[in-house]
């Protein structure tokens, strides 16, 4: 079969390198130089399993990670190390913080009111209950104030029983390294926690490591480049591909002038074509628009261009360039791999690297590396 890795009597395949994201991380690491870097876990480590993506970059040394909500973070406590340090970025929601403790998860505290009742929680156990701070540098997404950290610094009582082990903050622009925001967010970072507890600072995700040293201060959290996407689309990517995706050649037939392909007929052949049918469709996160920005997959070195519209469960190729002696052979095609790079289906698709990882299906056959 021609892409050399899928069974031939599977499904489609979704194989996840888990050697290519400790290499990713490591290079990240080596990288940010003295800063911690942390590793993003969030969505099922990007929809590529955190149970087993977790516990390989804790192998490749990352002892801090984030996910955004506390049942994340209660999954992920199972499958590493009690010392490895784990925050939720979307903080403690009224009534869940004796959760937080019970599973030694660390909340981001993003507002007055988390302030609050974390601080009324660490007041009922008694002891000082660890924690990160984060600002709203300028996203305008999570995090205190200006107003609140001046109301911060008039009452600093209301921060007694936090220990605050981070503060931190996110950038909005960092994939365009020109924009005047990302020296915006970073001075302002310094400037808001100059006003708060002293503790280690944080800013950068995966494109914000690739600004450079002034950007990464005590602590790093990369997320996406850990699974090989493109940190910066105007600069080569150093990191390694993390998945490769097969579809299933489900059914092959010629048709001739004027036929239409899928739903709406929005394809018609202008000539006799060769074409196949794949088991694979926007149920599965090849979304609808794929086919619009010319998607395409491969079958060894032969490319080829989706036809119509994407369906639920099928896409339909054109295979009239594949020599016949290939075809009889091929069981699968690649929708992800060597030539096909998870950010190049985005583009096709309109969309961000991010959207397809995560949204790739659970009905794919796994096989980690
Ligand atoms: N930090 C925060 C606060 C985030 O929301 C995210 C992801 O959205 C990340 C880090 C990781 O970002 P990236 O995947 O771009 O590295």
């Amino acid at each position: 079969h021609a892409t050399g890795w899928a069974e031939p009597g599977a499904g489609a395949m979704l194989e996840i390198d888990l050697g290519a994201i400790a290499a990713n991380y490591r290079l990240l690491d080596a990288r940010t130089g003295t800063a911690t870097c942390a590793a993003v876990v969030k969505a099922d480590a990007y929809g590529l399993g955190a149970h087993r993506v977790a516990p390989v970059l804790e192998q490749a040394g990352a002892h801090t990670f984030f996910v955004a909500h506390l049942e994340e973070g209660i999954r992920l406590r199972c499958c590493i190390s009690r010392s490895s340090r784990i925050f939720v970025l979307h903080g403690p929601m009224p009534g869940t913080e004796a959760e937080f403790t019970h599973h030694d998860l660390l909340p981001v505290l993003n507002s007055m009111e988390q302030i609050a009742g974390w601080h009324a929680h660490a007041g009922r156990t008694g002891t000082p209950l660890p924690a990160a701070l984060q600002v709203d540098t300028g996203m305008s997404r999570f995090g205190l104030s200006d107003t609140d950290i001046a109301t911060l610094s008039a009452r600093p009582d209301l921060l007694d029983g936090i220990d605050t082990r981070l503060v931190m903050s996110h950038l909005a622009c960092a994939d365009t390294p020109a924009s005047p925001a990302n020296a915006m967010q970073r001075d302002r970072l310094r400037a808001m926690a100059a006003r708060l507890p002293t503790a280690p600072l944080a800013l950068s995700a995966s494109s914000g490591i690739f600004l450079g040293p002034d950007y990464h201060f005590d602590l790093v959290r990369p997320g996406a480049a850990l699974y090989g996407l493109a940190p910066n689309e105007n600069a080569p990517n150093p990191l390694r591909p993390t998945v490769r995706l097969a579809a299933r050649i489900v059914q092959r037939r010629a048709i001739t002038t004027g036929d239409g392909v899928g739903y709406g007929l929005t394809w018609r052949a202008t000539g006799p074509r060769r074409i196949a049918t794949l088991g694979i469709g926007y149920a599965d996160g090849f979304l609808r628009h794929g086919a619009d920005g010319g998607g395409c997959a491969w079958l060894g070195e032969y490319r080829l261009p989706i036809l119509g519209r994407i369906s639920m469960d099928s896409t339909t190729v054109d295979v009239t360039d594949v020599p016949d002696s290939v075809m009889a052979r091929a069981t699968h095609v690649d929708m992800i791999g060597p030539r096909r790079s998870v950010d190049d289906v985005a583009r096709s698709a309109g969309t961000i690297g991010y959207e397809v990882l995560t949204a790739l299906g659970s009905r794919f056959h796994r096989a980690y590396l």
